[in-house]
């Protein structure tokens, strides 16, 4: 029987020791990083506690001083207020919206060659191609039947649009997501995906994830029950969030537990965290069952 090399306690055959390089650790001796998935071993590196959760030395630093998106400032967790995954300083929220990413503009943003501002953030960064988009989309769907044992129905159209375009599909509603699935009008349409590309990948993955799921409800359950906001919208945050971790998405595992925190009061997140209590007693897998039921 393999003994932790760290405590001596033989592992039972029923308990899957840790292996890494080669050499077995029990569990207890073994933590990984809430934020970017390393594997930090018992007495030789030094493991941080945060809101009841293991990280690196690293990650730990970035929990505690998140840096502003905007101005850069550093922060202390307290002080900071995140927007579309992204954390700020109180004078940066308080800025209007980047019409092309929905993010707040800053205290210190630009013009693009229209004359439009435009914000740091989505200044910077390549937006996601729609050829790019195609592949994620699948990538998405065998990995949601994989893990989840969830069909996401395949050919939903996905249109990459500006922030402030993508108000229009919200039908005057005041979005604050970056993405949205809009139900068709027509009994043979399922519905269209409406996104926005100027986020990182990560970021856009997840979001992609979360409005496919929203296409499989409206698919598979009865209208009451997708009219049901905190049901609908907590299911699709769950699987946003197990799929982030899956994938090892760390900024994305702590901007939607910041969400949890930030807007307690909303009930997508009610329903998200009720989901998260059951999921204590039902398990991951009764969980699964339980969306399949409905
Ligand atoms: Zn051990
Ligand atoms: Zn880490
Ligand atoms: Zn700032
Ligand atoms: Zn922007
Ligand atoms: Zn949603």
């Amino acid at each position: 029987m393999p003994e932790c090399v760290v405590c001596h306690y033989e592992i039972s055959k029923g308990e899957k020791p840790v292996v890494l390089n080669g050499r077995p650790y029990c569990a207890e001796c073994v933590t990984v990083c809430n934020r970017c998935g390393r594997a930090m071993i018992r007495g030789t590196h030094r493991i941080e506690k945060a809101r009841g959760k293991g990280y690196c030395p690293e990650c730990y630093e970035h929990v505690l001083f998140p840096v502003c998106s905007s101005c850069g400032k550093k922060l202390t967790a307290k002080r900071s207020i995140s927007r579309l995954r992204s954390v700020y300083c109180p004078e940066c929220i308080d800025t209007p919206f980047c019409p092309t990413c929905g993010r707040p503009l800053g205290i210190r943003h630009t013009m693009d060659r229209s004359g439009e501002k435009r914000c740091l953030n989505c200044r910077t960064i390549r937006a996601v191609t729609p050829s790019k988009t195609g592949k994620l989309y699948a990538r998405i769907v065998s990995n949601f039947l994989y893990y989840f044992k969830l069909y996401l129905p395949a050919g939903v159209p996905v249109h990459l649009v500006r922030f402030s375009d993508m108000q229009a599909a919200a039908h005057g509603g005041e979005l604050r997501s970056a993405g949205i699935f809009v139900p068709g009008a027509h009994p043979n349409i399922l519905g269209n995906i409406y996104i926005v590309p100027y986020y990182p990948e990560e970021y856009f993955v997840t979001v992609l994830a979360h409005e496919l799921v929203h296409a499989w409800q409206y698919l598979n359950w009865k209208r009451k029950d997708y009219a049901n906001i905190e049901l609908r919208e907590g299911m699709a945050l769950y699987l946003e969030y197990e799929y982030a971790k899956i994938c090892r998405y760390g900024a994305e595992i702590d901007g939607i537990e910041r969400m949890l925190e930030e807007n307690s009061g909303l009930p997508h997140i009610a329903g998200f965290r009720r989901l998260l209590e059951l999921e204590k007693k039902k398990t991951h897998d009764g969980l699964i069952a339980f969306f399949l039921s409905i």
